[in-house]
């Protein structure tokens, strides 16, 4: 898997959508790639943040549109 593909499918390992292959292939880059490591680690802690808040603050795309922007950030 490449760290694009890796990034693509963030979001959706953490919401536990992903097939069994793939959530093994992208285990399998997370234990081999130090960036990919860390992103998954900020992104998680962003997420945690952003439950802290009071449901009225937090749409459902406000977390998506964070996501993306990590998703955007880490781009080259
Ligand atoms: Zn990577």
């Amino acid at each position: 898997m490449s760290c694009d593909e890796f990034v693509e499918l963030v979001t959706a390992y953490l919401d536990g959508t992903l097939d069994e292959a793939t959530e093994r292939r992208f285990a399998g880059h997370l234990a081999e790639c130090d960036g990919c490591d860390r992103y998954l680690d900020q992104i998680r802690h962003a997420v945690r943040t952003l439950a802290t808040l009071p449901d009225q603050s937090l749409p459902a795309q406000a977390r998506d549109r964070l996501l993306a922007a990590f998703r955007d950030f880490q781009r080259p």
